[in-house]
């Protein structure tokens, strides 16, 4: 059971001010995190601890905590040797094994925390349960890990640490490549087999980039170039392949803040695409090789620090 409260409130509380509290939650003094809009949500065992150390009087009914120890050892000693570590999971796990069924607790907090809750009927707590009852099949034939936006605010939500954003990706994984939603795998195996989503050519992207220079220079920026594989430059800046492919005056006005700066940044030539379409698509394998390509870049620049456009 989790105990929801405002960081205002839990400072008035005990008695601290109240950017004390988002110290304490930040470095981690205080076990919260955040839950939906803004507060935040801590286990009740916890908050009832913290108001014991400072003299308060729980504003939560005492019983409520110890009927979620009873239910977490409940849980275990039903599992016996599958018993389940909430607080040790292998984000590998096999989400549809049968002993999860005893983690959800079928409360619908996370139902409640969900945006899209009801849009073409996603219930994070359905899909939960679904997956908990070897349905996977019929999960990754639905549309629902595709609607589902990522925000966590259901994971956020749930009592009982059920990581329902990895169940999201690993259904999307699951999912054969050529019936994946929209442009996005073809996007992931464009950009592996030509360095950006889009498949713009090398010399198409170079030829656009002294283009737009002219046009930031009659734009009040005299002398200005775009530092194309700058050795040594501080920022190594990534591209959204739309911006060059259908808006390019978008990236106009990063450059004019670098200019203005004075930022020593640079543009790698050859795989620059800042959008990983593998992250949403669930395909790791891809993601990771992507992500290998923009750490190669900043190896081979020197580069410090690094600009995603996403
Ligand atoms: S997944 Fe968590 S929040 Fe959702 S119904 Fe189960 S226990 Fe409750
Ligand atoms: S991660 Fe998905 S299911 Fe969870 S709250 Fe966000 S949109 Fe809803």
């Amino acid at each position: 059971m989790m105990y929801e409260f405002k960081a205002s409130d839990l400072a008035e509380e005990i008695g601290v001010r109240r950017n004390t509290i988002r110290d304490w939650i930040r470095t981690g003094t205080i076990p919260a995190k955040e839950g939906p809009g803004k507060r935040y949500m801590m286990d009740v065992a916890e908050y009832i601890k913290l108001c014991d150390k400072f003299g308060r009087v729980p504003k939560v009914d005492v019983n409520m905590a110890i009927e979620v120890e009873e239910i977490k050892s409940l849980a275990e000693m039903e599992n016996g040797n599958h018993a389940i570590d909430l607080n040790n999971r292998k984000t590998d796990s096999l989400y549809t094994d049968p002993s999860w069924a005893d983690a959800c607790l079928t409360c619908g907090t996370c139902a409640s925390a969900c945006p899209i809750a009801g849009v073409d009927d996603l219930d994070p707590r359905k899909i939960v349960r679904m997956a908990m009852f070897g349905l996977e099949d019929e999960l990754v034939d639905s549309t629902w890990p595709w609607k589902c936006t990522m925000c966590a605010k259901c994971e956020n939500a749930c009592p009982m640490n059920i990581e329902i954003v990895a169940l999201m990706r690993k259904l999307r994984s699951k999912r054969e490549r050529d019936k994946v939603p929209g442009p996005i795998h073809k996007g992931v195996a464009t950009c592996l087999e030509r360095g950006n989503n889009l498949g713009i050519p090398k010399d198409d992207f170079l030829f656009l980039l002294e283009d737009l220079a002219e046009e930031m220079q009659e734009e009040g920026c005299p002398g200005f170039t775009v530092p194309v594989d700058k050795k040594g430059a501080r920022l190594l800046v990534t591209i959204n392949s739309k911006e060059p492919f259908a808006e390019p005056d978008d990236m106009k006005f990063w450059w004019k803040i670098f200019h203005t700066a004075k930022e020593d940044w640079t543009v790698a030539s050859e795989n620059w695409e800042g959008v990983n379409w593998g992250l949403f698509s669930g395909d790791d394998k891809s993601q990771k090789i992507i992500v290998g390509r923009i750490v190669d870049n900043i190896e081979k620049l020197g580069c410090e620090a690094l600009l995603l456009p996403e």
